[in-house]
């Protein structure tokens, strides 16, 4: 091979590998916004994190249900004799949604007046799920729509949490005030 011959199919060489380093480099930038589409998480540790913060908030109306005696009435689930009730969320137009637990939503979880309120929740549908994050609970009595809530009267707090007052120590009162 003469050295004209050998420059020639160097540089030959060379173009063709950069031709496929920048045909490799969009490939993987078009890759990047797709891979993201599909929720796979790139930084190779396991790890998924979302925002919740980015997810619109929806008003959910209806009433705290057992899922398990529910599924267990309509789809005759097995419901064992001694169960924990799982509690959830029925829509007035009878979608059933699971309930995070979470400080804003404790008092469904704990407080019996709650759960036989008909309810008005704010909430967050997490992704890929049909579990609700409540953000604000009110209540329905006798059509009017109530804000639901705690109150400790001798500091004068509100709170949403239905335990003792973290002030004074001195248990709440469950608060439902007429909404205008
Ligand atoms: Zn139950
Ligand atoms: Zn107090």
């Amino acid at each position: 091979m003469s050295l004209g011959a050998f420059v020639r199919s160097v540089e030959e060489w060379l173009l063709v590998s950069r031709r496929l380093m920048l045909c490799l480099t969009v490939c993987l930038l078009s890759l990047g916004p797709w891979l993201q589409a599909q929720g796979v998480d790139e930084s190779g540790d396991g790890s998924e994190k979302g925002d919740l913060s980015d997810i619109s908030k929806e008003v959910l109306r209806g009433r705290i249900v057992c899922l398990a005696e529910s599924m267990h009435e309509i789809y005759d689930t097995h419901l064992p004799t001694n169960h924990e009730h799982l509690y959830g969320f029925r829509t007035t137009n009878g979608e059933f949604y699971t309930i995070l637990r979470t400080k804003l939503s404790e008092a469904i979880f704990v407080d019996q007046r709650v759960r036989d309120r008909e309810l008005v929740l704010s909430v967050r549908v997490i992704p890929k799920s049909r579990v609700i994050d409540v953000i604000t609970m009110k209540s329905v009595k006798d059509g009017v729509v109530h804000d639901l809530h705690y109150y400790c009267f001798i500091c004068a707090i509100r709170t949403v949490d239905p335990a003792i007052c973290l002030c004074c120590q001195e248990a709440v009162e469950f608060m439902e005030v007429p909404l205008e």
